[in-house]
């Protein structure tokens, strides 16, 4: 079953038939049955169940090292599982930022103070974390983020606005990128802080996608403290602490998760338009770009094993182009080409879902400027 899912070189089977057993009895029954039904409070009350869930049965973390509450095994072990809970219908937890982004970037440029006080509520479910870079004038340009952090007795006062903040109404915590030496250099004038989202000067207002779901916000920040413990990395070092996020948020988890979306979509085509040579060629198309993706997960899940860090980097940011365009592929498909009454709703969603895919983690332009500068070599 797996070696269909994930040509790796390392041995999961064992590893992935336990995971499926366990998925068939532990994804909740009211979910499979009425998520099409459910009200937006329902699915996050869901999803933070889920997460529960998760830890409980021993597979929150998986990739993360045991000594920090995690489960020690791989990214291969991660990409597998997110495919077979996709598969059993399984939801999506919204510890998502905390585990994939928080964890590792405490496990590789935090201290071992912030490690001990974050790590275990985001393993186990309680705390929900976003991310706070992207800024009113500051999205594809991070570097020009104006948020201010002023020094002040034993840490900073924050002050400005973040937009587009994933998760921010459910999150316990926020991990920004703020200006703390406005006078050194772009790129040497930030820092990375931990935010604590009930702390007075925080405000949110939720921002509607397009789509009619609210993932995302709009954060304010009015003279809120942060203690210099909850810096992450040294004063001035946020742009490398950030840089390595990203690296992150283009790797093998997200892709995952929207590889089990992607090949489901080209199965529900294949069934509405398979038997119509007219759309034969289009769906072939799609249908190996979609193995492509597959493989491509393969291949990364072979270089995180092999610590192989910098070739990972450049894999992750080939991956999110690829499968972001596939998937607005297959949903304009979708929508223009399966007729009425099968699905209609769903692919009006994921047609509009899927217009975000091309924007965040970094657009589709930022994605090739980065590989033809810095993989192909190309002059700017
Ligand atoms: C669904 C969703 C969730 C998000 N979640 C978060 C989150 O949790 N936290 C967070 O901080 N941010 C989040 N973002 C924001 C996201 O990171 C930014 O939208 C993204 O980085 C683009 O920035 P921008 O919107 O300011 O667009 P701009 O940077 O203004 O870009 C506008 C257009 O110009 C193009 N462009 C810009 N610069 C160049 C260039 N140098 N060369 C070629 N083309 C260029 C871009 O590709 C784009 O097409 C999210 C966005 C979406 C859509």
């Amino acid at each position: 079953m797996t070696a269909q899912i994930l040509h790796t070189g390392r041995d999961i089977e064992q590893f992935a038939a336990q995971a499926e057993k366990w998925l068939a009895g532990a994804v909740p029954e009211r979910w499979k049955n009425n998520r099409g039904s459910l009200s937006g409070h329902d699915m996050d009350e869901l999803r933070r169940e889920w997460d529960f869930i998760l830890w409980e049965g021993g597979y929150s973390g998986l990739s993360i090292a045991k000594e920090y509450g995690g489960q020690g095994l791989g990214l291969a072990e991660e990409i597998i599982f997110h495919v077979l809970a996709g598969g059993a219908q399984a939801p999506d937890g919204l510890a998502r930022v905390g585990k994939s982004l928080v964890t590792p970037m405490l496990i590789k440029s935090g201290s071992e103070q912030q490690r001990a006080a974050y790590i275990p509520s985001i393993m186990n479910g309680t705390d929900v974390w976003c991310q706070g870079f992207s800024e009113p004038e500051a999205g594809s340009d991070m570097a020009n983020i104006q948020m201010r952090a002023r020094r002040v007795d034993g840490g900073y006062l924050l002050n400005g606005t973040k937009t587009w903040t994933s998760f921010a109404q459910h999150a316990r915590r926020c991990f920004v990128l703020a200006q703390t030496q406005p006078d050194a250099g772009r790129y040497r004038n930030l820092s990375m802080l931990l935010v604590d989202m009930k702390s007075p000067g925080v405000s949110i207002s939720d921002i509607r996608q397009i789509s009619g779901a609210v993932h995302f916000a709009e954060t304010r920040f009015e003279n809120v403290f942060v203690s210099d413990d909850d810096r992450v990395g040294d004063d001035g070092d946020g742009w490398g602490v950030a840089m390595r996020v990203l690296g992150d948020e283009r790797g093998g988890i997200e892709t995952a998760a929207r590889y089990v979306e992607i090949r489901s979509d080209v199965d529900a085509l294949v069934a509405a338009l398979g038997d119509n040579p007219r759309y034969a060629d289009r769906i072939r198309d799609l249908d190996i770009r979609t193995e492509v993706v597959r493989w491509q997960l393969a291949k990364i899940a072979d270089l995180e094993a092999a610590g192989d860090e910098k070739r990972f980097a450049r894999a992750g940011g080939v991956m999110k182009l690829m499968w972001s365009e596939l998937w607005q592929d297959i949903a304009r498909l979708g929508v223009l080409e399966v007729p009425p009454g099968r699905q209609e709703q769903h692919w009006a969603y994921q047609y509009l879902e899927s217009r975000a895919v091309t924007i965040y983690g970094g657009s589709s332009e930022i994605q090739r400027n980065i590989l033809s500068e810095r993989v192909l070599g190309l002059p700017r």
